[in-house]
């Protein structure tokens, strides 16, 4: 049976990155993907760097240190990720104080500012002023979420890994150990096993008998053929809903509904925005809804219609380009720290996901993470343990 230091589960964001450090680091690597073009949360993005929005020191550090992993992946890795930097227009609406919204961004590292309806029209020539009250501007970074991956998959498969197209349909657990995993024609072993797998993440983990604290929403966008357009910025509600509800999502009350699918915890909410790619593709998103559904029924043309009618004010060139519908998980955690480490009670066994804000923290704590693996002393790792809510997960999590 072909035998690994370390498997990771998934080819998103996260799997990519933590594969790739892994390898840097001198370990043999194996990288399970079920599909060659997932349609994944990494698919659909909008690939914001919100390095500006640390409110701890922990966030300000990881930041910092993602943008040195974004600096130096192209010379690494041969392959560029189009990392660059943009205006974030986070919309105020109608009726809604610009100063007051200011107010709750006062704690992070950059503040974003306010400026009128008319400055923000100036800074992106496709927006409305007439649908808004104003909006609050910061300089964010924006990376290709494709060629990220495509980034360090090459580096990874450079320093000798190797990635197979399976899906991985349980984990192998002897005993309180962890040894490998099976897909549907062939089992891996491995000293170490790190589920990276997203919204999956959790059911992944369960085919071992353990339930760790990550939880999914289910996103909906739409995506653009290439325009021959120049969006400058990226937009998004000021007032943003999704944490609100991931926070919401994942109370004391509510965890063992995790395990009983088809529980719609909070109805879907819209939060109007839109980002171009550098190929042209633009994605206007996003209708966050919290079911515990893996599959949850999804009306697409419901959906699409939701999405077009709320950026149309806002972008109203937006409102007839073609474009189409899509829907995925993405996963988060309780406290809007990822859980990157061991899983409590399975050696061998780790998982790497339930980021808030992934694209400005997966890069920092990925190699943090291998570097630990590789037998280094990590404060990271200590916040992102697994094991952090060991105390309580035996009355919601057992
Ligand atoms: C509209 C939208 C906008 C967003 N904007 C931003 C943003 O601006 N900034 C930001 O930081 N984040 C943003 N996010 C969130 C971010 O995109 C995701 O959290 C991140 O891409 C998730 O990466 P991941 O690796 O955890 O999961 P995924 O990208 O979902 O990857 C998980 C992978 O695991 C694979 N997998 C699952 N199960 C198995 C199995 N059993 N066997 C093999 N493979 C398996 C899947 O096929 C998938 O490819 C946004 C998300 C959406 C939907």
């Amino acid at each position: 049976m072909p035998t690994f230091d370390w498997i990771v589960v998934g080819n998103g964001l996260t799997g990519a990155a933590l594969s790739y450090e892994l390898a840097k680091q001198g370990a043999s690597v194996l990288l399970l993907e079920r599909s060659a073009s997932p349609d994944n949360a990494t698919r659909y993005t909008y690939g914001g760097v919100p390095h500006w929005s640390g409110h701890t020191a922990l966030l300000r550090q990881l930041y910092r240190e993602s943008l040195a992993r974004y600096t130096a992946l192209p010379d690494e890795t041969g392959v560029a990720h189009h990392y660059r930097e943009l205006d974030l227009l986070l919309t105020v609406e109608p009726g809604q104080d610009p100063q007051a919204l200011a107010q709750r961004y006062a704690a992070v590292e950059t503040p974003p500012v306010p400026i009128t309806a008319a400055e923000a029209q100036e800074r992106e020539p496709y927006l409305n002023p007439a649908a808004i009250a104003g909006a609050l501007t910061v300089r964010h970074g924006h990376v290709d979420p494709a060629a990220l991956v495509k980034a360090y998959n090459h580096g990874l498969q450079d320093a000798g890994g190797q990635i197979i197209i399976a899906t991985v349909t349980g984990l192998v657990r002897m005993g309180d150990r962890l040894t490998g995993v099976t897909t549907p024609t062939q089992a891996y072993a491995a000293g170490q096993v790190v589920v990276a797998a997203g919204g999956l993440t959790r059911e992944l983990i369960k085919t071992a008998g353990v339930k760790v604290p990550v939880y999914f929403s289910h996103a909906e966008v739409v995506e653009t053929p290439p325009l021959d357009w120049q969006l400058r910025s990226l937009i998004m509600p000021a007032d943003l809903t999704r944490s609100a509800i991931e926070s919401e999502s994942s109370r004391d009350d509510t965890h063992s509904w995790w395990d009983e699918p088809g529980h719609e915890l909070r109805p879907p909410m819209l939060d109007s925005g839109c980002v171009q790619f550098p190929d042209g593709r633009l994605r206007i998103g996003q209708i966050s809804r919290i079911n515990t559904a893996l599959e949850p029924a999804l009306d697409a043309a419901q959906g699409e219609q939701r999405l077009r009618h709320g950026i149309e004010p806002l972008v109203p060139a937006l409102a007839a380009v073609p474009g189409q519908w899509h829907a995925c998980r993405v996963a988060f955690s309780e406290d809007g720290l990822p859980l990157a480490g061991p899983i409590p009670g399975l050696q061998g066994g780790h998982v790497f996901s339930g980021f808030t804000s992934p694209f400005g923290l997966v890069p920092a704590v990925a190699a943090h993470f291998a570097r630990w693996a590789n037998g280094q002393d990590s404060d990271i790792l200590s916040a992102t343990r697994p094991g952090r809510w060991v105390t309580d997960e035996a009355s919601h999590e057992s």
